[in-house]
């Protein structure tokens, strides 16, 4: 058996009217992720820390901003592409742990429904799946409610 780890860190600007979509599901607040697909930036640290885990660059490069083949697309699909492509590798998901940092709103209410969303497309139990937050009491631009930053690790498993 083979195990690899990886890490993957975004970063999306927040802007008044706009949605929010954090962990695959859509969170009531006054304002939204400035970005070229849904903005869902815990997914894409997600996707990043698999692709780390295996070397293989990063959404960036995989799903680039400047095609209009990704404008404003649900990011839960980059997710299933980006596992798709660590599956052809042999590899499958052992668990994941995310780290949101956002100062408001509250994301307590929605921690579990974002587990039960990205469970089945990391083709994982639920209690694989961790999602955690935190504000930044107030220190910094997510204190300050100019963006959200989260941090991702996973493990993934070549049996
Ligand atoms: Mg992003």
């Amino acid at each position: 058996m083979e195990i690899r780890i990886g890490n993957g860190y975004d970063v999306h600007a927040l802007a008044e009217g706009l949605p929010m979509w954090l962990g695959g599901v859509p969170i009531p607040s006054e304002t939204g992720f400035v970005a070229h697909s849904d903005g869902d930036v815990a997914i894409h640290a997600l996707c990043d820390a698999l692709l780390g885990a295996l070397a293989l660059g990063d959404i960036g490069h995989l799903f680039p901003d400047t095609s209009d083949e990704w404008k404003g697309i649900d990011s839960k699909i980059l997710l299933e592409k980006v596992v798709a492509l660590i599956g052809k590798q042999g590899y499958r998901v052992g668990n994941a742990d995310v780290t949101i940092a956002l100062q408001r709103p509250k994301l307590a209410p929605h921690i579990g429904k974002m587990r039960k969303t990205l469970a089945p497309i990391l083709g994982v139990p639920v209690d694989a799946v961790s999602v955690k937050a935190t504000t930044t009491e107030r220190l910094g631009f997510v204190g300050r409610g100019e963006g959200c930053e989260v941090w991702a690790s996973v493990l993934v498993i070549k049996p």
